[in-house]
């Protein structure tokens, strides 16, 4: 369905907050949202897939497209690139489509000052000390790696009051249902 003024939802959590798979239900939940493919340079993990986890690109690359003024906002954390392309947002914008983007906190305040209406929903881990059990038991990073995860999610939670919407995961399943619950009455409101 082609809307007049699409909606953009913007997620951000600190890594392993459990943001990936509340995301993955919202598209699922909404099948006419599109995610919106962030560019990186970081190596792809086995289960993601090029051009629709992300678009996994070279350092070189990434550079050119900052040198070329294609990002909306770009970071460099854990020595990897991320950025969003303003193709893929202008793109789901003329199309008319509900977006959903997945970005860090800089990232999603940067959005929200180029898109004034994009609603930015923050997932806060119950504790910092079960989010590094988290991420240990996710392991999928080098021990360098997660613990600068851990010191960047300390400095993620002092952004969350930002946000327009916090909603705390400490049962997967009721985060899911409020998440559904916003998005519902954000669109109702748009309509
Ligand atoms: P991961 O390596 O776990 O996929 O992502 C690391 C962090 O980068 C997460 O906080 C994720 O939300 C963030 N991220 C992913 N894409 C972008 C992006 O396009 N821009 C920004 N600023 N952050 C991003």
């Amino acid at each position: 369905m082609k809307l007049n003024k699409p909606k953009l939802f913007v997620f951000s959590a600190p890594s392993g907050s459990g943001k990936t798979t509340i995301v993955k239900d919202v598209l699922k939940s909404f099948p006419d949202f599109v995610f919106s493919i962030s560019a990186t340079t970081r190596k792809r993990r086995t289960s993601e897939k090029n051009g629709v986890d992300y678009f996994f690109i070279s350092e070189e690359e990434f550079l050119n497209k900052i040198n070329n003024n294609e990002f909306v906002e770009w970071e460099k954390f854990y020595d990897y690139y991320y950025g969003t392309l303003k193709s893929q947002i202008e793109e789901n914008i003329k199309n008319g489509l509900n977006t959903v983007f997945e970005v860090d906190v800089k990232g999603a305040l940067s959005i929200k000052n180029y898109y004034p209406d994009a609603v930015l929903i923050f997932i806060a881990p119950p504790s910092i000390e079960e989010l590094k059990q988290r991420l240990i038991n996710r392991n999928t990073e080098t021990e360098e790696d997660l613990k600068k995860r851990i010191e960047r999610a300390e400095m993620e939670l002092s952004f969350k009051d930002k946000f327009d919407y916090v909603v705390s995961n400490s049962d997967l399943e009721i985060a899911k249902k409020k998440v559904k619950e916003i998005i519902e009455n954000e669109i109702k409101e748009n309509n």
